[in-house]
């Protein structure tokens, strides 16, 4: 039984969404107290970088109390080895500012355009490229996405709209309608997908205009969610995949591939079976993008492959997610096994 002290709750006194997100936890001694931990002192100082610690109560609640090398808690606790200066390892890992065909929109692959439609995440995760773009001029949501909706209506071999960020279930409702409105006049476009980490972290935010909006949608709808590890999945994260697939959403998960997290076959196969039992098919294990800051979380490509070939053993093929890097420059996301063979 965890004791709520004013310093370490793991329970909000709140239940909305936009309250919830507010109360994240920030501060790297209050977690750690939390979940019953020691300081410890391979941490970054908190006045250190421009990503801070953030991680919703719901989200640190299903945390192992005790456990130093908790792989939910070792994807969001700042650590010192974030400084290591490793080669190869860059601010534009993946080199999205190289397809941007206007305000926050990347046009990279054939038939999808990309909307970086918020530069907010509700949970701060240690291996990630956001920590390095420059949200600040990027959003695709300014300006009533009037530069997206351009370039989509411009272009009609667009057919699938991607909204990702960031997250862009970080945007109310009411301006995700902005948006579809917006596409009211634009056939071409017949699938609306949304990569969103919210429904893991931060389930309450698929709420009822929420799943009012996207049940009301003339789209084909696809919503991929963000899970590394089946200890992300508990009964409120069910709930909100079985409001999201009510909608009439297909419901993907990609992960990265991470050191300590989950670069082990059991913990791959637990989470593959575990986001199915939500309904979740998996898509992608992603190979980590090379930013700086995350070269501590790097699994070889040859362990990758290792882990798939144990995966495609042990589970039916449709729960053996993808592997892919994605490289700059590249057609489409790329399989690690074609140049890693
Ligand atoms: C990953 C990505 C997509 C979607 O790729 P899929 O292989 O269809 O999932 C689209 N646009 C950009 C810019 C991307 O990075
Ligand atoms: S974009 Fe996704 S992976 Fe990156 S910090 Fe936000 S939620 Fe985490």
């Amino acid at each position: 039984m965890i004791t709520a002290s004013p310093t370490s709750r793991l329970s909000s006194p709140v239940t909305g969404w936009r309250e919830l997100w507010r109360d994240a936890i920030t501060d790297a001694g209050e977690l750690l107290e939390a979940v019953g931990l020691a300081y410890r002192t391979d941490l970054l100082p908190p006045d250190d970088a421009g990503f801070p610690l953030r991680v919703p109560r719901g989200f640190a609640a299903r945390m192992r109390r005790g456990d130093p090398a908790d792989p939910l808690l070792l994807q969001v606790l700042p650590r010192r080895a974030e400084h290591a200066v490793v080669e190869g390892f860059t601010v534009d890992a993946v080199g999205d500012m190289a397809s941007r065909a206007g305000h926050g929109v990347l046009h990279k692959y054939d038939g999808r355009a990309l909307l970086i439609a918020s530069g907010s995440c509700a949970v701060n995760c240690r291996y990630c490229f956001r920590r390095h773009f420059p949200y600040g001029e990027e959003i695709a949501a300014a300006a009533q996405w009037r530069e997206a909706l351009a370039h989509v209506k411009a272009d009609p071999s667009i057919r699938e709209l991607i909204l990702s960020g960031g997250d862009p279930l970080s945007l109310a409702t009411h301006k995700l309608e902005e948006l579809t409105r917006g596409l009211a006049d634009m056939p071409h476009v017949i699938r609306l997908r949304i990569h969103t980490r919210l429904p893991v972290v931060l389930p309450e935010r698929i709420d009822e205009a929420f799943t009012e909006w996207l049940a009301a949608l003339p789209l084909q709808k696809v919503v991929v969610l963000h899970a590394n590890h089946a200890n992300e999945f508990d009964a409120s994260v069910d709930a909100a995949c079985a409001r999201l697939r009510a909608a009439g959403a297909t419901l993907l998960n990609q992960s990265v591939l991470l050191k300590e997290v989950n670069d082990d076959a059991d913990t791959l196969v637990a989470l593959c079976e575990r986001s199915f039992a939500a309904g979740v098919l998996p898509y992608y294990l992603h190979q980590l993008d090379k930013v700086a800051g995350a070269a501590h979380f790097e699994v070889s490509d040859e362990h990758a492959l290792e882990l798939m070939e144990v995966l495609r053993g042990r589970l039916p093929g449709y729960l053996v997610p993808k592997l892919v890097r994605e490289l700059q420059g590249d057609p489409s996301k790329r399989p690690v096994a074609e140049f890693a063979r």
